[in-house]
């Protein structure tokens, strides 16, 4: 299977967007001053959901929604390069980051034919609703960052609805 083939499916599709494109031009600033982390879950769609549009926000997501050091490093960019004056943190509804522990996602990926994972530490959350308190204070309190409001949220997966958490 060539590269082609593997891939064809989505540069086709890109040929037909190139075709209709509308944001030449955009500046790279966040034009709504916002920076949004969440998960990598499929199901949520971070500028929609929120009433974005292209250009308006920074979005960084990882599995979880887990204020990482990565997404701190990156936050200090967006920060003072990139005109982000808010972050707002959006977990989510069922997900597979959280209820479970850090050894059921190791097993789990073992099941599925995967390799010993246990020298990563995936950052689950068995309290969810804690570890959201606990990321958003870790960007509140990163110094780099500022005194920026950083907020707490959900989402939930199945109306679409989010709400402030901290
Ligand atoms: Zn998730």
């Amino acid at each position: 299977m060539t590269a082609d083939d593997i891939f064809g499916a989505e540069l086709r599709a890109n040929a037909d967007y190139v075709d209709a494109f509308a944001l030449s031009g955009l500046e790279a600033v966040a034009g709504a001053g916002l920076a949004v982390l969440t998960c990598m879950d499929s199901r949520i769609e971070p500028l929609a959901m929120l009433g974005l549009t292209p250009g308006d926000a920074k979005i960084l997501r990882n599995a979880g929604a887990r204020v990482t050091d990565d997404v701190l490093r990156t936050l200090v960019l967006a920060r003072y390069l990139l005109g982000v004056k808010r972050v707002m943190i959006i977990a989510h509804t069922r997900c597979r980051m959280a209820g479970a522990s850090e050894s059921d996602v190791h097993s789990a990926i073992h099941a599925m034919g995967g390799p010993d994972t246990r020298s990563i530490s995936f950052l689950v959350a068995t309290d969810q609703a804690q570890a959201l308190r606990t990321d958003v204070q870790r960007a509140r309190s990163w110094p780099y960052l500022g005194d920026i409001p950083v907020g707490g949220f959900m989402y939930d997966v199945e109306s679409g609805r989010v709400t402030r958490a901290c």
